[in-house]
């Protein structure tokens, strides 16, 4: 067997290999750039960017500091959450040119919790090609770390701020079988805390995953009775870039999946919080008087 050595990687053919793929013209590119450490790009992303024509960013300080660290200097255009319908039409004009276009975020995917969609629908309204280049996001990294045991998981994002949204929310959130995934600011952590411990069983196991890829990553797993005491013994804690994990509720703990919730906002719509939870029984064979229950969070929620 050959032993790769570390230093003997930049020779490795795989590099010469992401040359060699089509880019092609005409195309919009989503762009996956690093959460943290910057050296967690893909080969085919940095190929591209070397290729493309303009950057459509979130911040043009910030791309153009990252693309600076890969000796890259490259006509970047702002695109934020106010101005992606305008900024579509530019680029669908550059595309129609024929030039290659790279849309990026600050950090991680875009269109995950960030500015791209809405780009991404006008282009492709507009019959153009668009083509993923996919690396870091924070969700599936944190997920990948957790050892929360799982097949499913709910992509939430961030929460409402105010507190009555965001424990309407969490309330509609908790039957779900799936892992929870949440965004979290630093200065929202301890209020994201306290309100999952007043919606969620305190068995419930969390996992913070805080400055992923960074000098200071921190992946702690708990339970939810624990997590308030955890993040307020260090001051660091309420620092850095959050996502916080909820395990799943467990199968015949609670009357809901996904399905069942939907099925019974669709009754709800139509009868009485007893005829939802009669009908709602019958049709997903799950525990009338659970239903019943969710019946009465949802109609208050
Ligand atoms: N598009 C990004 C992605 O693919 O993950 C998410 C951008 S969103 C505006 C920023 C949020 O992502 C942060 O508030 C935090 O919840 C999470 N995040 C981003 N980088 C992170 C990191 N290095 N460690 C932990 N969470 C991070």
């Amino acid at each position: 067997m050959t032993v790769i050595q570390s230093s003997q990687i930049a020779q490795l053919p795989v590099m010469g290999e992401a040359a060699q793929q089509s880019y092609p013209t005409a195309t919009l590119y989503v762009v996956a750039t690093p959460i943290g450490n910057v050296t967690d790009i893909t080969l085919r992303a940095l190929h591209l960017l070397a290729l493309a024509d303009v950057v459509a960013c979130e911040d043009t300080r910030k791309t153009g500091a990252l693309l600076t660290r890969f000796g890259l200097s490259k006509q970047m255009l702002a695109a934020h959450q106010h101005n992606e319908r305008e900024v579509a039409e530019k680029l669908i004009e550059r595309l129609r040119h024929g030039e290659r276009v790279a849309l990026v975020s600050d950090a991680g995917t875009p269109a995950v919790s960030d500015p791209g969609a809405r780009i991404v629908d006008a282009v492709r309204a507009a019959g153009l090609n668009v083509v993923p280049l996919p690396g870091a996001s924070a969700a599936v990294a944190a997920i990948s770390a957790s050892g929360l045991v799982n097949d499913r998981f709910h992509f939430v994002g961030f929460l409402p701020a105010k507190a009555k949204q965001r424990e309407t929310e969490l309330a509609a959130l908790k039957p779900l079988a799936a892992t929870l995934v949440i965004y979290e600011a630093p200065h929202r952590i301890v209020d994201c805390v306290e309100a999952l411990a007043a919606v969620f069983e305190p068995a419930r196991q969390v996992v913070f995953a805080r400055e992923l890829t960074k000098l200071f990553e921190e992946i702690h797993r708990c339970p939810l009775g624990e997590a308030l005491a955890w993040v307020k013994a260090d001051a660091n804690r309420e620092r850095g870039e959050f996502v916080v994990l909820v395990e799943g509720a467990a199968p015949d703990a609670d009357a809901g999946d996904a399905e069942a919730l939907r099925i019974l906002d669709i009754l709800l719509a139509e009868c009485s919080v007893k005829q939802a939870a009669s009908l709602a029984a019958q049709i997903t064979g799950r525990k009338k008087n659970a239903l019943y229950e969710l019946a009465l969070q949802r109609k208050r929620a």
